[in-house]
């Protein structure tokens, strides 16, 4: 459409005409991007959606990209400690949904971590899911899923020896710990008025080029189209992915 436009005479149109036009196109051309997330309350763990939804709009807003929960499952059977050895069970689990969603386990605890993100093959395809603990900091979601969206790359300067977070305390892929800086409202988020959790240019355009296939995922209202027939064969063939990936985040 814009390549008609800009083919097209519009000097007949009057001034706020051609503005307006030229308003509603650019609007069209930088387009939302929405993922849909599936969180499982596993066992015990406590139930921090509705938080962790806001900051991830929040921290994504820099790049027009927002978030959509499903309604909430729960499992007694998935253990409440993650045996971040063993993820497989997660990835094989009847909870576990089909891309373009991406799967959110809450559980109870993770050993050595408050959140991670991975990736393993499962009747040859590959497959991804984040999970976040009790002990989770604001940004731990969106930090999870920055993970899986970038796959797996830090997609700017790496922090020192490792390849899928960045040198940046403010950068939103910095590892956690003590050396992220940590927003405790959503006023510190980049964008928001404040400086944490920013991802650089390089970032968003990797993001974008959607290499795990999450991003453009349809509504929530019409996600039920993507259990049948071929649009699911068509959308995990656009998917390219890492194989075998995870990351274990403080
Ligand atoms: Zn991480």
């Amino acid at each position: 459409m814009l390549f008609l436009v800009r083919n097209c005479n519009l000097r007949f149109l009057p001034g706020p005409a051609r503005a307006g036009l030229f308003l509603l196109l650019a609007s069209a051309a930088v387009r939302a991007e929405t993922v849909i997330l599936q969180p499982v309350i596993v066992d015990s763990a406590f139930d921090h959606t509705a938080s962790d939804l806001v900051f991830a709009d929040a921290i994504f807003a820099q790049m027009s990209l927002d978030f959509e929960m499903l309604p909430e499952l729960t499992s007694s059977t998935l253990p409440a400690t993650m045996d971040t050895s063993n993820l497989g069970v997660y990835l094989t689990d009847s909870t576990w949904q089909l891309a373009p969603v991406l799967t959110v386990w809450y559980v109870p605890n993770i050993t050595g971590a408050r959140g991670i993100s991975f990736g393993g093959t499962v009747n040859s395809t590959v497959s991804y899911g984040v999970a976040v603990d009790n002990v989770y900091a604001n940004d731990t979601l969106a930090h999870e899923i920055g993970h899986v969206l970038l796959d797996f790359q830090c997609g700017t300067t790496c922090y020192p020896g490792d390849s899928a977070h960045a040198d940046d305390p403010n950068n939103l892929m910095a590892p956690g710990g003590t050396y992220r800086n940590l927003p405790a409202s959503v006023s510190d988020v980049y964008g928001q008025g404040g400086t944490d959790d920013q991802l650089t240019a390089s970032q968003i355009s990797l993001i974008l080029q959607d290499q795990t296939g999450f991003l453009e995922g349809p509504e929530p209202v019409t996600a039920v189209s993507f259990l049948s027939g071929t649009a699911l064969v068509l959308c995990f063939r656009r998917v390219r992915r890492r194989k075998n990936a995870r990351f274990k985040c403080v």
